[in-house]
């Protein structure tokens, strides 16, 4: 190709992992006319795909053998090396990996240095925003890589995300992802906690969050969790909490490699594994409330 020619963006496309977010974000790819065909190892999940209008493959190889781009969008960076070494025998030559997940940024560096020369192009374009985000196509897209490999699934990323992010070489994606959800989670421990000493005083939940919203508290959990999913016990925002848990490890894990001190991230670290342990698997991250609640006895 010359440097005039045209991108021509991936028309057939796999999305491995139909869950909270692969499902509205492969639904999106659907609707900006990709060929899409999704694989989820539970049946639940590409049933659940197929009732929304979109097309399931029954394995795995039948999901990847005709995609120019394949997106994984599973639960962690260990679960993406695994579904990639299954899946590879089974890809066309100089396909292209995307792995949107919030996967870990060393082994992301480890997987696509390996994809890379094997003939590979490899992205790591995770995303921020949620569900509700994923099902408007508005999401915050961080694409680490090189920037031939990111213009060729740039008309992806865009029919997923209003803000797409070049954050710089492999791996930079998902280490951007890890430090903003170390950021979000500590504003959000720190809302839950600030609600608590509130409530027990005396002020309105619902009142206090209006004057941190009018005021220099202010964060994201305030001004779309709070009300929404935390004073309200809903907690249905779609974000797992052991996913959280995950990503403010990755976050530590990352400070502890480049020797440097983060008292902060440290305990948020901890206290988000043990509410992992203490709460149920499927507990929403705003369920953080009931381990906050509970330490208090
Ligand atoms: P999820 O647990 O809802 O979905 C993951 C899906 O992957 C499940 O349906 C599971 O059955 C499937 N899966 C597991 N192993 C598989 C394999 N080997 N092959 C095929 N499918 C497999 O998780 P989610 O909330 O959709 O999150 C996906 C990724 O996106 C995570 O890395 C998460 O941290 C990140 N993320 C989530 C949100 C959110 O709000 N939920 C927001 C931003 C980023």
């Amino acid at each position: 190709m010359t440097a005039s020619s045209p991108i021509v963006p991936p028309a057939a496309v796999a999305v491995i992992g139909l869950g909270n977010m692969g499902l509205p974000m492969g639904l999106r790819l659907v609707k900006a006319g990709f060929d899409v065909t999704g694989f989820d190892v539970s049946e639940a999940a590409r049933a659940k795909f197929a009732a929304a209008g979109g097309r399931t493959a029954d394995d795995v190889a039948a999901a990847v053998e005709s995609a120019e781009a394949v997106i994984t969008l599973l639960p962690d960076g260990k679960i993406v090396r695994e579904a990639v070494q299954t899946l590879r025998p089974h890809l066309k030559p100089a396909a292209i990996l995307v792995d949107m997940s919030s996967s870990d940024p060393i082994g992301t560096r480890a997987l696509g240095e390996e994809l890379i020369a094997a003939g590979y192009a490899f992205v790591d374009a995770p995303v921020s925003g949620g569900v509700r985000r994923a099902a408007d196509g508005t999401l915050a897209i961080m694409a680490g890589g090189e920037g031939a490999a990111i213009d060729r699934i740039a008309a992806l990323l865009g029919a997923m995300g209003t803000q797409i992010f070049r954050t710089g070489a492999l791996g930079s994606g998902h280490a951007m992802k890890a430090l903003n959800n170390y950021v979000s989670s500590a504003g959000l421990v720190a809302a839950v906690e600030a609600l608590l000493i509130g409530r027990k005083f005396g002020l309105d939940p619902g009142l206090m969050t209006d004057v941190l919203n009018a005021s220099s508290g202010k964060n994201n959990t305030t001004e779309v969790k709070l009300k929404q999913f935390i004073i309200s016990e809903t907690f249905a925002d779609g974000f797992p909490l052991r996913l959280m848990a995950k990503d403010v490890r990755t976050a530590d894990d990352m400070a502890h490699a480049l020797g440097i001190a983060t008292p902060l991230a440290d305990l948020c670290a901890q206290l988000w594994d043990a509410a992992a342990r203490d709460l149920d698997e499927k507990a929403n991250h705003t369920q953080v409330l009931r381990y906050l609640e509970g330490l208090g006895g």
